[in-house]
């Protein structure tokens, strides 16, 4: 029979997925104590539901567990009134069957938000049912990055229809609010609208909904984190300091309400610089020297060269990762690609051309999946 003390009993608590969730107890922060002796393991944790299935169902997979491990231990479990911040609204989730909900989030706009959002969503839906729900209601962009102006039809019961595009299930407040100036809504019609679009909207069966978040912390991200169980955030930043202190604020909000931050992008971290000089094939390879290059260019005997330049100088994607403890994601290039086709309305990951950042893309995708694995 194995002792059981208090840290293998966190793990062990680990190993419970709350119903309906690919999360587990643990990292949804519903432990508020454990007491542990020879005889007894008392248990207490927030109470995140008044469905007394769900309460029971909880109740028995961790004396389960437990039994596993110990037989003769007497494990009781109960549950405390929750606090705002542990309060889990599953009802989403559960509705509508979704998978993993990821917000794309930065204390900072300008930074690539929407960019990583839609190109991350894409290369996501080459393997996997995909929604992208953007909830920047003063500048929403994803109509224009898919080239969109539908409006999404209403059902009888008041549902919203998602735009279906690039075989993704889109809604945005500019699908809804066409070409208009934005109402000047203030906080509270702000969270309703916000609220709605997670009620509201069929979304049906998905493995992930990507958010693309409005920056800062205000009414959206409190709503949000308030109301669903997020799978996890990942921060968007680009290279500079000024970038980096904005882009805390936003992170340090989601540690304070428990939501698990998967990993850091850096955008626009370098400037990809690639060509061929003209009648340099009966030379032997030689450097170049470019003033904003921190290093010299090789031109090799047949006359191509190539360098990544940082544009913006500072290394906020591997600041902000260390100091958080978590992963940085991958690196995207400033690509006039990336901006063009955005504007163009395809998704540059959807384009068939040889493109570097599709790569980058790709590569990030997969990067997410297995930390999502791991999670
Ligand atoms: P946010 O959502 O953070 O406000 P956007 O995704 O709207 O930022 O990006 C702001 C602008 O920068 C857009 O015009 C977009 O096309 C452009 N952009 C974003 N990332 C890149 C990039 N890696 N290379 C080139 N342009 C980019």
């Amino acid at each position: 029979m194995n002792k059981i003390n208090k840290d293998n009993l966190l793990e062990l608590l680990r190993l419970i997925k709350y119903p309906g969730f690919s999360r587990d107890i643990v990292s949804f922060g519903m432990i508020k104590d454990v007491r542990v002796s020879d005889r007894n393991i008392d248990i207490t944790l927030f109470q995140s539901t008044n469905d007394e299935k769900i309460l029971a169902e909880l109740k028995n997979s961790i004396i389960n567990e437990i039994s596993k491990v110990n037989k003769t231990i007497l494990t009781n479990v109960q549950f405390s009134p929750s606090d705002a911040h542990n309060t889990i609204q599953h009802n989403m989730q559960r509705k509508h069957n979704i998978k993993n909900i990821i917000a794309i989030a930065s204390g900072k706009g300008g930074v690539g938000k929407s960019t990583v959002a839609i190109n991350l969503a894409s290369e996501l839906s080459k393997t996997f049912k995909v929604g992208l729900l953007d909830l920047d209601i003063y500048g929403p962009s994803l109509p224009t990055l898919v080239g969109c102006k539908q409006t999404p039809k209403v059902k009888e019961n008041n549902t919203l229809v998602p735009i279906d595009r690039f075989g993704m299930k889109l809604m945005s407040f500019g699908f809804l609010n066409s070409g208009d100036d934005p109402a000047i809504w203030r906080g509270p019609m702000v969270s309703k609208l916000t609220n709605q679009f997670f009620d509201n909207v069929e979304w049906g069966e998905l493995d992930f909904l990507i958010l693309d978040l409005p920056p800062g912390t205000g009414d959206i991200q409190l709503t949000l984190v308030q109301k669903i169980a997020l799978t996890g955030a990942i921060i968007i930043t680009t290279p500079q300091d000024l970038a980096h202190k904005d882009v805390q604020k936003g992170s340090d909000m989601f540690n304070k309400v428990k939501t698990p931050i998967l990993g850091v992008i850096e955008n626009m971290s370098y400037y990809h610089l690639k060509g061929n000089v003209h009648g340099c094939k009966d030379y032997k390879s030689m450097y170049v020297n470019i003033d904003d290059a921190s290093d010299k260019i090789l031109i090799d005997n047949q006359g191509n060269f190539k360098i990544d330049i940082d544009i913006f100088k500072g290394k906020s994607g591997l600041d902000e990762s260390k100091r958080l403890g978590i992963p940085l994601i991958g690196k995207i290039p400033l690509d006039p690609k990336i901006s063009l086709l955005s504007d163009l309305g395809t998704p540059v990951v959807f384009n068939q051309s040889e493109i570097e950042s599709i790569k980058i893309f790709s590569e990030i995708s997969a990067r997410v999946i297995k930390l999502l694995a791991n999670n």
